[in-house]
């Protein structure tokens, strides 16, 4: 289909230099979003019958709108759960484009497979998880935890014919991420939010379930655990809650989407104990293990039980489908059907470098989170608003209102000088704007957080 001409020679060559020259430098600009009116007035019209070549394109995309972009992996971009991909990772997203890969079925795509299996393999490792369990690549965290609460429901249907007429209950804290509630909502199950932004501990989730009458505590099927909260690195207290879903009789989805990259570090593993018993656990490979995006992953303890409910039937695929004549195939234990072999450049850079070289990165984030402390601490004009946990860190400048805070994120950002946003902590019964950092990136210098920390003065 690619007819090699000049022009097609020349576009592969400016790609692959502006690629090249992304990945080395490692202080871009901190863009900025503009009005879609104002980039149709800069760039155009780009979509016409006959084209505007290759060229023209390309440098509409390096003047106008690369530059409308914030990049996730600045050094001083600590907003939300930022990105830091490896050069390798990135450089092999390129070959797994080019390679054309269908990922669902091991009979299309079993090269790609087996080098995201293996990648795969050293992750459940670091859950602890027993033999047998294992897990597949997804978009992200989002369709991980959809996936795994959707094989839990179907799973608890399957028990009792009675679950079938019933709507389903989970139980998490409102420190979950906003994706757990919004995926109940996709499954159309209730969710029964503790009232914690703090760890969740034995004691309140066990109070919880007794509390439920009759009717709806035959309604719960499952309880989600975080393994470190989004806005403040929080890991909930594992391993009581696993042995209560023991007891219980219910399914334990942990979401490790930011944190699970943490398993590999020795300094904090022991916060996770009790992962191991899971019955799912999400983990978002684009966040903490340093790969481009999109890249999450479900496991399961019983792969088993996801593909009975993942596993699509069509007389057009039952060629593809026969596991045991040809291999693993990731589309029966996820939502999605054609998929990217997106594990592909995470198995590239972990080969590339070794585990050691993750571990030592995933230690920097969590180090740098300490030195942030220890900053904060020697300023009179800040403070810690609670220890740095994980490598979130919630502090706040005193005497600043949320508007304070707001125009100071916004003063940073447009002078392309840093991404720092403000969140909300909440304390007893009331929610106070705070500032936070979280840090991935290990590029990221003490220098870099002391330079925003005197922008507060
Ligand atoms: C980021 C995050 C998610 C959502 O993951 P996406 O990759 O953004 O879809 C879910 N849970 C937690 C704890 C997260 O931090």
């Amino acid at each position: 289909m690619h007819k090699i001409d000049m022009e097609l020679v020349e576009m592969t060559l400016d790609v692959m230099k502006y690629t090249i020259d992304r990945i080395s430098s490692t202080n871009n600009a901190i863009g900025k979003p503009k009005k879609e009116s104002e980039l149709k007035a800069l760039v155009g019209e780009t979509i016409t019958e006959s084209g505007i070549g290759g060229e023209v394109a390309f440098n509409l995309w390096k003047k106008h709108l690369m530059k409308a972009n914030v990049p996730v992996d600045h050094p001083r971009n600590l907003a939300f759960v930022p990105a830091s991909p490896t050069r390798a990772a990135v450089m092999f997203d390129l070959v797994t484009s080019a390679s054309s890969i269908h990922g669902a079925y091991w009979m299309e795509g079993a090269g790609g497979i087996f080098c995201e299996n293996e990648a795969m393999k050293w992750i459940v490792s670091l859950t602890g998880l027993p033999e047998g369990a294992f897990g597949v690549f997804t978009s992200a965290g989002t369709a991980a935890n959809l996936s795994g609460i959707v094989t839990a429901r179907e799973h608890w249907r399957s028990l009792d014919a009675s679950h079938k007429s019933q709507k389903g209950l989970i139980i998490t804290s409102i420190g979950a991420h906003s994706s757990v509630k919004a995926m109940a909502k996709v499954a159309d199950i209730d969710v029964l939010l503790v009232d914690t932004e703090d760890r969740l501990e034995a004691a309140v989730l066990q109070q919880t379930i007794n509390n439920l009458d009759e009717e709806t505590r035959k309604r719960l099927f499952a309880v989600v655990g975080t393994g470190g909260t989004t806005n403040a690195g929080i890991i909930d207290d594992l391993d009581c809650i696993a042995n209560i879903c023991k007891s219980e009789n219910l399914w334990f989805h942990v979401d490790a989407a930011y944190g699970g990259g943490a398993l590999a570090a020795d300094s904090v593993r022991h916060l996770f104990n009790g992962i191991e018993k899971a019955d799912s656990i999400t983990i978002d490979p684009h966040k903490w293990m340093f790969s481009p995006y999109d890249c999450g992953a479900i496991i399961y303890r019983n792969p088993e039980l996801a593909k009975q409910v993942h596993s699509q039937q069509g007389s057009y695929l039952d060629i593809f489908s026969d596991e045991g004549a040809h291999g693993f195939n990731p589309t029966d234990y996820q939502i999605q059907l054609t998929r990217r072999v997106r594990g592909l450049p995470l198995w590239f850079s972990l080969a590339m470098h070794g585990t050691a070289k993750y571990k030592e990165a995933i230690e920097r984030g969590l180090e740098l989170a300490q030195i942030a402390g220890k900053l904060i601490e020697e300023r009179p004009y800040v403070e810690l608003v609670r220890d740095p946990s994980l490598s979130c860190v919630l502090y706040r400048r005193i005497g600043w209102s949320p508007d304070d805070y707001r125009d100071w994120t916004f003063k940073n950002h447009d002078s392309g000088f840093a991404l720092v946003t403000p969140t909300k902590w909440k304390k007893g019964k009331t929610f106070e704007t705070v500032s936070r950092f979280c840090f991935i990136n290990p590029d990221t210098t003490e220098n870099d957080i002391a330079m925003i920390l005197d922008t507060m003065a």
